[in-house]
């Protein structure tokens, strides 16, 4: 098990690090600001739409590994799914990061993150690209995680 969770520490540092679609897209269809004041985490989510499929996604922001490597995981599951399957993907992810997810490994590199349900803190710092997301995909412009 202490290898194992070396494995995830090693691949959140990764995405953290060297974060995945890290840059502004212009021009972008949709975009939402998501702020975690608990941990000043705060992303901007950028998307590009090809009818309800998610073509390209990027992000912009600040924050920490935890949020980061979140952000950067969450750009790369989604990008190529269509509006529903990220909703699905969101609910999944949702459950796992609560503890609720009963098939963890069926999510993937995603999976890394279910330690966080330990810390409900952490939930915030993990979720909060997805909420960002989430309300890009519905035009709503911003999010808070108060
Ligand atoms: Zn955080």
């Amino acid at each position: 098990m202490a290898d194992l969770k070396e494995l995830y520490q090693e691949q959140i540092l990764d995405h953290s690090k060297n974060p995945r679609n890290f840059r502004k897209l212009e021009p972008a269809d949709r975009t939402a600001l998501g702020r975690n004041p608990l941990c000043g985490d705060q992303f901007t989510v950028y998307l590009r739409m090809e009818g309800d499929r998610i073509a390209e996604i990027g992000f912009e922001g600040q924050g920490c590994a935890i949020s980061k490597s979140s952000a950067s995981m969450m750009t790369v599951a989604v990008k190529g799914k269509t509006e529903d399957e990220a909703e699905r993907l969101f609910d999944r992810f949702h459950d796992l990061v609560t503890g609720k997810e009963a098939d963890p490994e069926s999510l993937g590199k995603l999976a890394v993150f279910r330690g966080v349900s330990e810390f409900p803190i952490r939930v915030k710092c993990a979720s909060l690209s997805w909420h960002t997301l989430k309300a890009a995909l519905e035009a709503k412009g911003s999010v808070s995680m108060e």
